[in-house]
């Protein structure tokens, strides 16, 4: 398998270069394109593994663009918006995107979803289909085509955060996890900030999770880590 192919869509050129700085040294191939129309139509006729679309776009805009890409291909596509309008991201998941960030964004964790929006469209050509795909520890399910999280059949209200690190959790579950792998995983592995954090966050869920449904589902092994499991 040859390096991941990532289009970004930014008619910012700051962005765009920073952008491809950053993903060319993760290891990615990239390609820029500031016009939306053309973006549109390279979408259609060249291999991508991803797509970033701001939003704000000369000739066609990201929202338009993504709603025709999602008519002819399911390639996972991370909207880029300038403004924190919960209304727009509303509308680009609304609309088949799989993931979205407001500028200006941490790197690491656009990195991170990056990585995790490969990671399901992979998972889902292995046959698991992303319609269809459920991570359960006993009545806890996620379904992650839907960013959604239910407990009981209760849905549960998780920051992004919060989100990234159950799900990473769920997809190894039984397993122990070091706070330093979850650190990795879920926050960049150049985080450099405190690693409190996971505990930290480990304790929200918890506070949505555990203790507001009163079953156990995310366990510390002292020492070590964190695992979730049945
Ligand atoms: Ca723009």
């Amino acid at each position: 398998m040859g390096k991941p192919r990532i289009f970004i869509v930014e008619d910012e050129r700051r962005i765009a270069r920073f952008l491809q700085i950053e993903l060319e040294h993760e290891g990615y191939e990239t390609a820029t394109e500031e016009n939306g129309l053309r973006a549109f139509e390279r979408i259609a006729q060249e291999e991508y593994d991803l797509v970033l679309l701001d939003i704000m776009l000369p000739e066609m805009d990201g929202m338009t663009i993504c709603r025709k890409v999602r008519e002819i291909s399911d390639i996972p596509i991370i909207m880029l918006t300038a403004r924190d309008d919960v209304e727009d991201k509303v509308n680009g998941l609304d609309i088949g995107a799989d993931d979205y960030m407001t500028k200006p964004f941490a790197i690491q964790e656009l990195l991170a979803r990056v990585r995790n929006a490969l990671r399901k469209q992979r998972s889902g050509e292995n046959g698991e289909g992303p319609e269809g795909e459920k991570l359960q520890v006993k009545d806890l399910i996620m379904y992650p085509s839907r960013y959604e999280v239910t407990v009981q059949g209760e849905e549960v209200q998780l920051t992004k955060k919060e989100y990234s690190l159950l799900e990473y959790l769920l997809r190894n579950k039984r397993n122990v996890l070091t706070r330093d792998q979850i650190l990795q995983e879920v926050w960049g592995y150049d985080y450099t900030g405190d690693t409190n954090v996971v505990d930290v966050y480990i304790r929200y869920l918890r506070a949505k999770i555990d203790d507001h449904f009163n079953v156990k589902y995310i366990y510390t092994v002292r020492g070590v880590g964190y695992a979730i499991k049945e």
